[in-house]
């Protein structure tokens, strides 16, 4: 059989076979040769009875996130409210490099939309060239779960995103009788140093695997070369062909068609700035090096 690590714990791993979970021991040689299984792995595994197996093997990773440490996640869910609490879109735009560079698509989902008029749902505006998919959700109204539902059908993800946004809410309102507290601080969508190395898949109804920790930091952008970056910003590749010098930053170079694409108003000037906020952030962290 065939299936899905969702949780170690106490020395055996949770299976997900379709709907039925078996627990697991793996086989010393295995182990000694693939190292530790992680959670998100697809394997191998023979039945010993109706709940019980062992893991013959662990297949193939396609990636490998390190926060939260999950094997094959395909996807990024970064979740921000429309208000309450005020939408950071650098920290969103910290979040879709981090997603990018991690080799994880990333999805763009605002919530609390009950909460929000039509001047400022228009914050989608400055994302749309960049063609991320985008949702507008509420867990409170429900209005938009089924987009949602949708995008996490069939796949591994990971909800990113600062805390109060509604992460919790928005599974509990995708996976009736979770019951993850809301608005509180004690067992919510776990965080932290402590609880990550127990990170667990939550399989959900519709279909469909999330990470019940949150994904990336607020923090730190990963190493990388200053001219990899503009490749995390998908609206510029548009432009840069037209650029004067290859290789060029859209700093301060002349000829720059990013720049004059800002100037236009086909590119936001709000994710232009963030990206030479970011850019800054690369070249400093370069020199450390
Ligand atoms: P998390 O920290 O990202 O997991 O956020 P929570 O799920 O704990 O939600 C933070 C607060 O926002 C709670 O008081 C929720 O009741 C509230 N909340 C979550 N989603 C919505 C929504 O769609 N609309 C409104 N009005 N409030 C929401
Ligand atoms: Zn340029």
């Amino acid at each position: 059989m065939e299936g899905t690590i969702i949780k170690a714990y106490g020395g055996f791993y949770f299976v997900r076979v379709a709907e039925e979970i078996y627990r697991c021991a793996i086989r010393g040689k295995i182990r000694r040769q693939l190292g530790q299984a992680l959670v998100g792995d697809r394997v191998r595994v023979q039945p010993v009875n109706a709940q019980e197996g062992v893991v013959e093997e662990i297949l193939p990773r396609r990636t490998e996130l390190i926060r939260p440490p999950v094997a094959n996640v395909e996807q990024a869910v970064i979740v921000f409210a429309v208000k309450h609490p005020d939408p950071n879109l650098a920290l969103l735009d910290r979040f879709l490099v981090q997603a990018q560079a991690a080799g994880v698509a990333p999805v763009i989902c605002f919530n609390k939309i009950d909460l929000a008029d039509a001047a400022e749902l228009n914050i989608v505006n400055h994302y749309k060239p960049a063609g991320h998919p985008i949702v507008r959700v509420s867990a409170k109204t429900g209005i938009n779960l089924d987009d949602l539902r949708e995008i996490l059908r069939g796949r591994i993800t990971v909800l990113a995103g600062p805390s109060g946004v509604g992460k919790s809410s928005l599974l509990n309102a995708l996976q009736p009788g979770l019951g993850l507290e809301t608005g509180g601080i004690s067992r919510k969508l776990k965080r932290g140093r402590h609880t990550t190395r127990h990170v667990e898949l939550i399989p959900l109804a519709g279909g469909g695997l999330v990470a019940d920790t949150p994904g990336f930091s607020s923090m730190f952008l990963p190493p990388m070369r200053r001219e990899e970056l503009a490749g995390y910003f998908p609206e510029f590749g548009v432009y840069e062909p037209q650029c004067r010098f290859a290789g060029c930053l859209h700093h301060r170079e002349p000829g720059c068609a990013v720049k004059e694409a800002v100037v236009q108003g086909q590119i936001s000037s709000l994710r232009y700035q963030h990206y030479l906020d970011l850019l800054t952030e690369v070249i400093e962290a370069e020199r450390r090096y």
